[in-house]
């Protein structure tokens, strides 16, 4: 893999005006707003169908001042969600896509709802960390596999071609950074080369590369990596060889909370509405609250790096909203007991332990007190039976790192100048999280590839010669 600066003589097997490589939510919402603009995309996808890691997601796209919102009372704004980001982030994201983001989610949600026919709703019965507003909007099964499936169906439905079964190779570029066209290898290992007026990389982040992510981000080399495993970093590789600027690359989104041995996402639903995480001793060992992406280090930082999530029947109806739940009860993940002593017996954690986390919890909850990480707990949360526990374990599941963008996806250089031509959305591009696991505000992900997409698929139409 690799980009070369080609000879201006270069041929091409075919030409088309706009060329996205990676067919994930951002390259379809890149192609749906070009096609809307009248310029005929094509999209090349490393799958049979595409799916990436946002049929692994949850499907959940934050967005503020939507109608959705409206609908059921809840005061929003942009300007809120922008702050959100930044707070999170320790204000080290770009401010201009920061802004840009943030003003741009809501027309997003509604232009897939009505132009396209996804039917969003807002989330209302429990909030992610570090949201000042309910405002994640879903689909009905609450997964990315439905979102990706629709979003798949409005491109065919547009009559946009998703040419699957090919994998971008190699970047040709003038000496100037104008790209030229994209190598592609087909299925059956034959090479088609396109030449393109504008390119827009969507082809996600280095999740799928283990010797970037042991690089970039150590902490995380070791760990379960739980993203499509052919996001292999080429965004970055080919701006790297460009002279593009890249930005963040020790950002990451983790996750605290995935079920061993079976693999199944465990919402953080189960936190953020009261649950508890304790490790084999039975203890706790942070503020859960904080968010989901930097607990992944601290769980695989306990004994046999995993973590019990404990929680209360109350919580596991509200969790039992998404697929993966209900999936990791039939797979016999989630345990239960009548009494907090029977569950400690279940999961083989001393019970006097975890008795004396679960009383003091329950005691804070009562009173609304901070416990001694600082997690404040609430009144409405209760403890009432059955109680459940999963056994789970940190995992990386995207990037946050790429290449450095402005507002509308242009790709920078080095110098800080623009490439003409060139286009980054989604986990190709520098996400909003800062530097850092930390930083990484629940929805940043599908945020930054949907809108950014959008944007890209948009702004890269005026680089086209009709
Ligand atoms: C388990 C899990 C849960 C998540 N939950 C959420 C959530 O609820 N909300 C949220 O905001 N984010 C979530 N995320 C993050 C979110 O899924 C991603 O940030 C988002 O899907 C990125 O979209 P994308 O289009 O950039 O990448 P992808 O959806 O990964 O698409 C990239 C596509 O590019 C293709 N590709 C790669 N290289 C090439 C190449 N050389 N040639 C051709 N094709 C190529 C890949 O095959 C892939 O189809 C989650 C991630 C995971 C793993």
């Amino acid at each position: 893999m690799s980009a070369v600066i080609a000879p201006t003589d270069e041929k091409f097997d075919t030409q088309v005006p706009l060329l996205i490589v990676g067919a994930g939510a951002a390259g379809l919402c890149a192609a749906l707003a070009a096609k809307e603009a009248g310029v005929d995309p094509v999209l090349i996808e490393r799958d049979a169908v595409p799916s990436g890691s946002t049929a692994l997601s949850a499907g959940l796209i934050p967005a503020a001042g939507t109608r959705f919102q409206r609908a059921k009372g809840m005061a929003d704004s942009p300007h809120f969600l922008a702050a959100d980001i930044q707070r999170k982030a320790h204000g080290e994201a770009d401010a201009a896509v920061v802004e840009a983001v943030a003003q741009g989610a809501a027309p997003l949600v509604e232009w897939l709802a009505d132009r396209h026919g996804l039917p969003f709703d807002v989330v209302d019965n429990f909030n992610y960390p570090g949201h000042s507003a309910m405002r994640m909007h879903g689909l009905p099964t609450r997964t990315g596999q439905e979102l990706i499936d629709r979003l798949r169906s409005a491109a065919e439905a547009n009559d946009i071609i998703i040419l699957t079964e090919r994998v971008a190779e190699r970047l040709m570029a003038e000496p100037n950074g104008r790209i030229r066209g994209v190598e592609s290898l087909r299925g059956d290992g034959t090479c088609e080369r396109f030449g393109c007026d504008a390119l827009i990389l969507a082809c996600n982040g280095f999740g799928g590369n283990p010797d970037l992510v042991r690089r970039f981000i150590p902490e995380m080399a070791d760990a379960l990596y739980f993203g499509h495993p052919g996001n292999r970093g080429d965004a970055v590789v080919w701006g790297n060889a460009l002279g593009a600027q890249l930005a963040h690359l020790g950002a990451y989104q983790g996750h605290g909370s995935v079920a061993t041995p079976h693999n199944i996402l465990i919402t953080w639903a189960v936190i953020m509405q009261g649950g508890m995480q304790i490790n084999s001793e039975g203890r706790r060992f942070c503020d859960e609250s904080r968010g989901y992406s930097e607990q992944a280090a601290d769980v695989l930082c306990q004994p046999g790096q995993i973590a019990w999530n404990v929680f209360d029947g109350h919580i596991a109806s509200v969790a039992r909203q998404f697929a993966d739940f209900r999936d990791a009860e039939c797979a016999g993940a989630i345990l239960s007991a009548e009494t907090i002593a029977e569950l400690a017996a279940a999961i083989r954690v001393p019970a006097a332990a975890l008795a004396a986390e679960w009383d003091e919890v329950k005691s804070l909850k009562a009173r609304g007190g901070h416990d001694r990480y600082g997690r404040q707990f609430a009144p409405e949360q209760r403890c009432e039976p059955p109680f459940h526990a999963v056994k789970v374990t940190g995992a990386l599941f995207h990037t946050q790192g790429g290449l450095a963008i402005d507002a509308i996806g242009r790709v920078k250089r080095q110098d800080g100048k623009l490439f003409p031509n060139l286009f980054a959305a989604g986990g190709a591009a520098a996400g909003v999280s800062g530097d850092t696991a930390a930083g990484y505000l629940s929805g940043n992900g599908l945020l930054t590839a949907t809108v950014l997409g959008r944007l890209a698929g948009q702004a890269a139409t005026a680089q086209v010669s009709y």
